[in-house]
């Protein structure tokens, strides 16, 4: 698999064949449950794109033996890592964690991960809740905040806690100094309004309404296929790079075990590509299709 940078030069190779010709990934403790992925992947080099793919962590405020975990499995596989801080509650540990991290980004979790919402309604800290302009100074306010606490590692975009933001503030966004927007699901357009790329993601390892455990490695890779699926037949946008969301804090071994496998089995398959945010966020669109 490649990281970030041009299409690899060699890609009129099919990679397709049957799964058990292919070596297996190391370490992966469930090769049966990886076939749905893939047979994915080899759909896409057959037909000669690049499955783009991202990592996005939430919640992140402080240093923590289960962040270590996280950032070691992304260093060590060397992938990039979106890591959304909640600016309010963010401290100088968090920044000695990701400092130690090289492909660790930082992204913008709202401000406090505080709910606005009256009794009864779902949560949200970004609703119509208040008005623009107090939900903008808020974000300004994180946003320096976090500017100052990783400097260059910090990348200005926008995770909505629990992924919920107001039509109303979208537009504003740009004005706030932030060039990108994730939340989850398929998007509906690149770009919502003028300057500000939307990348969502689609795959959370978490059964929040269940136990708040780890999905399941079945149903992770099924699920990561689906969106593949989706984007490759125009069901979805097909630039649009699938996310994978995990909760340091709320991650099990079961997860860990499973995210260094999916790693591992990643950078083994010729067809999958990492993607930092620098690049999803940028001003350029980001083709899934191999140039030359
Ligand atoms: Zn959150």
């Amino acid at each position: 698999m490649r990281r970030e940078g041009p299409p690899r030069a060699s890609n009129s190779a099919p990679t397709g064949g049957s799964e058990a010709a292919k070596p297996r990934a190391r370490g992966d403790h469930t090769s049966a449950a990886f076939d749905v992925l893939a047979r994915e992947l080899d759909a896409w080099g057959e037909n000669g794109m690049r499955a783009t793919l991202w990592w996005r962590d939430d919640d992140a405020e402080r240093d923590s033996p289960q962040l270590r975990r996280l950032l070691a499995t992304a260093r060590v596989h060397r992938v990039p890592i979106a890591i959304a801080a909640i600016p309010a509650g963010a401290d100088c540990t968090l920044a000695a964690a990701i400092a130690d991290c090289p492909p660790a980004s930082v992204v913008q979790h709202g401000y406090a991960h505080a709910n606005h919402a009256p009794p009864g309604e779902r949560s949200a800290e970004l609703g119509a809740h208040r008005s623009v302009p107090e939900r903008i100074a808020e974000l300004d306010r994180g946003r320096e905040t976090l500017r100052a606490l990783f400097a260059h590692r910090f990348v200005p975009v926008l995770v909505p806690p629990w992924n919920r933001i107001a039509g109303d503030i979208v537009g504003a966004l740009p004005r706030a100094e932030l060039r990108g927007l994730s939340c989850f699901g398929a998007r509906a357009t690149r770009e919502p309004v003028r300057g500000l790329v939307q990348a969502n993601a689609h795959v959370d390892l978490i059964a929040w309404r269940r136990d708040r455990r780890f999905i399941g490695a079945a149903a992770a890779l099924e699920r990561l296929a689906a969106h593949l699926r989706a984007r490759r037949e125009g069901e979805a946008d097909a630039s649009e790079p699938t996310g994978i969301l995990t909760h340091h804090l709320v991650c099990d071994d079961d997860a860990f075990v499973f995210l260094d496998a999916c790693c591992v089995f990643l950078h083994d398959h010729p067809a999958a590509a990492w993607l930092g945010v620098d690049a999803i966020f940028s001003a350029l669109p980001f083709t899934s299709v191999r140039s030359a």
